[in-house]
């Protein structure tokens, strides 16, 4: 039975948490009076966040006989006696679990806290695209994919889809959105990113806090929680959790949590605006970056948690670090002689709460330190504060489960599972097609290769476990339909042959089977899906950029036939396609779409969706050439020695229709006088084909001289519109005199005088020039 005399005495006016559903009155706004309450050890318990797999029966990773049941002893020692204030995934990732589970284990947790007088345990949770680790979620294409749609209004509502029913498990922090600016292609996690742009990272990363956090009626439907606090989160929605704070997308080496080197000047113009963006939008939480930059592990960084994150930014959240990251400063990093010294590095770096997740030696560590004076306590209440003020804004004082089960009749409906197919069909990516796309009704096509009847290859790694590499449970805990099957049920008008669909291809069988040859014989075109081994993190480090010689060897082998081909690519980076691309007549791009990428792309060869993807990202033409499109001009094009440094297989942006658009020539309205006036960049963009279709509309600019050598492009404004066959979309974004900005040499923001060129993506467009006089 719920006691409240203990809270009562121990806390006086706090609210008294209860089981899901009994709410009582004592709630206090006063999170300072109850730290002034509250043991050093209750203090820094509240610091630490152990992995699920603590709790359970069996080893760490290995739940005993297969089975998740928490065991009593295990949770009394994690939260009676060292009064942990977190918990986090399910034991290493393992699994995926039906909402019921989820509910139960989390409850059981929340009653063993409030047995022991413990505060309400913050669950937290990767649901990255989608809820992971939960039985029949809605799953949306990965970040990269969703970035490609240029469509933020799709991301905030994946966030608001994947918010309520992560919430609808019982689960209230979300460590997700990525904002890493995806700057090195070979790294393992590029997927996970919304591309290798700033400003597109920026937008996307925005609109998905908003959808993680904030009300969002029209999105998901459901009605705004109670009475809200400022800054309070509604019980269909979770915290955010920005990560990796900051400069993780570019180890040198492109192996994940390896070290990265670029200067102060990139890291506020490339690697920061995406973070600062967010959290000006309200982000309650932020996690840090395993790696180093130019030899400071950012979890020992006071400069970068501290004087940046807090004193500049001004984030007032949760600092969590990443995975066993403190004691990794000792064993990986080598700055600390043991993990004594890594705790009090990172403590006094900035870090509020450690991902320990597998003992409790943090604990004992912490607490001796401030016992010897090491630490001030002072230094602990203000994370502790942090922790609480994050717990008392998503309601867990009020109700440690939020809504009952019951609440929550929306998740998984098929309304939620519109969103993520309508997010797969725009982030399809049309890169080469000539003349063979879409498909002509009677056509005989051949669907092969390893994507072509396999799950776990179109979703990739975080679908219902860490890797994502087992078929059985994408099969049986999601929708279950491989492309092979969405061309039968949605390629309507086409002969469809699918020879590998008893024996079907996987990357390590491969090879071209009679029956293949067989069919190909018979077909128009051949229709191949090729794949990469899901992974992430260490596991999805590559040697390089080169596409496997099975899958090359396949496909020339296939093109030997004399048919025309349709390449599709289900990739974690840009695996290397030129040669391919020239012997193929079209070549799509799908990402790693997850559940509805089949149904996507089977309508997308049949011309029911017209594509309208484009790369959020530079596609290299060989894995020793990778310049990004906000190159410099000595990366540019070389006439005179003959080598071509920037001459990417497929530009950022780029991506084609079935119709065509015209852009008509950019004007720009408004004069700059002062820092906060605006020019308004206006232009029309035309359907001149015969059917209807989405256009992204992007607006770059230039600064042609600076004081520190500008890039050739920036992307600094874009809006994807649907305009009719024939119509017509006037498209009109603002600039600022902030966004023409760069850090210059003494490292403050700044925008010269001088002259600007800005243009549209349509090539055919001269630039515009703009005059300005002033410099802020
Ligand atoms: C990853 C994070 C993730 C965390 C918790 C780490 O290994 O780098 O992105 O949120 O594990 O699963």
């Amino acid at each position: 039975m719920f006691d409240s005399n203990y809270y009562r005495m121990k806390f006086k006016g706090l609210v008294i948490w209860m089981m899901a559903g009994v709410t009582c009155n004592l709630y206090s706004q006063n999170i300072d009076s109850l730290i002034s309450k509250m043991t050093l050890a209750e203090k820094v318990g509240q610091m630490a966040q152990v992995d699920l797999g603590v709790l359970w029966e069996g080893e760490t990773c290995n739940p005993k006989d297969g089975k998740v049941k928490l065991n009593e002893d295990k949770l009394r020692k994690a939260i009676t006696e060292y009064k942990i204030g977190s918990v986090l995934n399910c034991g290493c990732g393992t699994g995926t679990h039906s909402k019921e589970e989820w509910r139960q284990w989390i409850g059981e947790i929340q009653a063993v806290a409030q047995r022991s007088g413990v505060l309400p345990i913050l669950y937290g949770i990767d649901a990255i695209h989608g809820a992971t680790y939960l039985q029949h979620s809605t799953l949306f294409p990965q970040q990269l994919g969703q970035a490609a749609t240029w469509n933020p209004d799709l991301v905030q509502m994946g966030a608001a889809v994947t918010a309520y029913e992560t919430r609808a498990s019982g689960i209230p922090w979300n460590f997700s959105p990525v904002l890493d600016v995806a700057r090195q292609p070979l790294w393992s996690r590029f997927f996970e990113t919304y591309g290798s742009d700033p400003y597109l990272c920026k937008t996307m990363g925005v609109a998905a806090v908003q959808g993680y956090q904030n009300f969002s009626k029209e999105i998901v439907g459901t009605p705004f929680n109670g009475t809200q606090t400022s800054g309070a989160i509604s019980s269909y929605n979770v915290a955010a959790c920005l990560k990796h704070f900051m400069g993780y997308s570019a180890p040198f080496s492109g192996k994940d949590r390896t070290p990265a080197y670029f200067t102060e000047r990139d890291l506020r113009d490339v690697f920061l605006p995406s973070f600062e963006a967010a959290i000006k939008a309200g982000a309650k939480s932020i996690m840090v970056n395993s790696g180093e930059i130019s030899g400071i592990p950012v979890h020992t960084s006071y400069r970068l948690l501290t004087e940046v994150l807090r004193n500049e930014i001004g984030f007032t959240g949760v600092v969590v670090t990443d995975w066993e990251d403190i004691y990794k400063l000792h064993a990986n990093h080598r700055v600390a002689k043991d993990y004594r010294e890594a705790v009090k590095m990172s403590i006094m770096a900035g870090i509020d709460m450690s991902m320990i997740p597998n003992d409790f030696q943090f604990i004992d560590i912490l607490i001796s330190l401030v016992k010897d004076g090491e630490i001030p306590e002072s230094r602990i209440d203000q994370s502790v504060r942090r922790i609480l003020q994050m717990k008392k804004e998503l309601g867990l004082f009020l109700a440690p489960m939020g809504l009952p089960a019951t609440q929550f009749s929306d998740a998984f409906s098929a309304r939620f599972k519109q969103n993520a197919l309508e997010t797969a069909l725009q982030s399809i990516t049309l890169l080469n097609n000539e003349g063979i796309l879409p498909l002509k009704s009677g056509t005989k096509a051949v669907v092969c290769g390893p994507a072509a009847h396999n799950l776990s290859l179109i979703s990739g790694a975080w679908t219902h476990s860490w890797l994502g590499r087992d078929e059985a449970l994408a099969k049986n805990y999601g929708l279950g339909k491989t492309v092979a099957d969405a061309c039968s049920e949605f390629g309507q008008g086409i002969s469809w042959l699918f020879p590998e669909k008893q024996n079907p291809m996987s990357l390590k069988s491969l090879q071209v089977s009679k029956s293949l040859t067989k069919d190909v014989k018979k077909s128009d075109v051949v229709v191949i899906c090729l794949g990469e081994e899901p992974g992430t993190e260490i596991p999805g480090n590559t040697e390089s950029l080169e596409l496997d010689g099975a899958q090359r060897d396949y496909v020339m082998k296939i093109a030997a036939m004399g048919k025309k081909i349709v390449l599709v690519c289900f990739f974690n980076r840009p695996l290397i396609i030129t040669d391919l691309d020239s012997v193929v007549q079209a070549v799509v791009y799908a990402y790693l779409p997850s559940d509805f990428g089949p149904e996507a792309l089977a309508k997308t060869l049949v011309g029911i969706n017209n594509p309208s993807g484009k790369l959020p990202f530079t596609y290299p033409r060989s894995s020793g050439s990778v310049v990004q499109h906000d190159r410099k001009h000595t990366e540019d094009f070389h006439v005179d020695f003959s080598t071509n440094a920037y001459r990417p297989l497929y530009d950022f942006g780029y991506g084609l229709s079935y119709t065509q658009f015209s852009h008509s020539p950019l004007t720009l309205n408004g004069e700059f006088k002062g820092v906060n006036d605006t020019v308004w960049a206006e232009w029309t963009v035309t359907n001149t084909g015969k059917i209807d279709g989405y256009e992204v509309a992007q607006l770059y600019f230039r600064d042609e001289f600076a004081s520190i050598t500008p890039s050739v492009m920036h992307l600094t404004g874009f809006k994807k519109v649907w305009i009719p066959a024939g119509k017509s979309a006037v498209i009109r974004l603002p600039i600022i005199p902030k966004m023409l900005s760069f850090v210059a040499e003494d490292l403050k923001r700044t925008t010269e005088a001088g002259d600007f060129s800005f243009w549209t993506n349509n090539p055919a467009i001269q630039r515009k020039k703009m005059n300005t006089t002033f410099k802020f």
